[in-house]
């Protein structure tokens, strides 16, 4: 059985997320779609929001599953005994960081690999912080979330 991890913030989830997830969904027999808090970030939306954004979003997606892990990726899928890990890329800007992470996890644990998905070409200019400033803002974000977590994410701005 293929099983995979599909970390991030998601902090809120977007729809480039979703179709990264919904892609990868269709070549894995099993993704974990899992939220990791990450050092570099402030999180605007607590661990549970984010596990509860994500649970909306993929509930039609039965070999998707949601979780949290407080830790190292590489340890979360080395217990979960899960050996591909599936990162989205949109541009350059995301690839050094990403060549960086994927090859510290392979020094960390030779056995895990990092598979790339590139992103839809709808969602290249799409990232989390994209969304919260312009919903910040008082901006539309409707084009730019799943429908089924806008309410929850335009709540966090009034
Ligand atoms: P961000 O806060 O930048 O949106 P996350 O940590 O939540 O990032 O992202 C989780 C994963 O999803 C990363 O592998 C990231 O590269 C990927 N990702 C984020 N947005 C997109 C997008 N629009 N298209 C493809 N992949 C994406």
């Amino acid at each position: 059985m293929t099983k995979a991890i599909y970390p991030g913030s998601f902090d809120p989830v977007t729809k480039g997320h979703l179709d990264i997830i919904i892609r990868a969904s269709k070549i894995m027999d099993h993704v974990t779609v899992s939220v990791l808090e990450n050092p570099r970030k402030v999180a605007t939306f607590g661990i549970e929001e984010r596990v509860e954004m994500l649970e909306l979003v993929t509930k039609p997606y039965s070999n998707v599953e949601v979780d949290y892990y407080k830790g190292l990726l590489i340890d979360y899928a080395q217990n979960n005994n899960v050996k591909i890990i599936i990162k989205g890329l949109r541009a350059m800007s995301d690839f050094e960081f990403e060549f960086q992470m994927a090859l510290v996890n392979q020094k960390l644990n030779p056995a895990i690999e990092t598979l790339f998905m590139m992103t839809n070409n709808k969602y290249s200019y799409l990232s989390s912080s994209i969304v919260k400033e312009i919903a910040g803002l008082g901006g539309d974000i409707s084009s730019l979330v799943p429908p089924e977590v806008y309410d929850i994410i335009i709540r966090k701005y009034q």
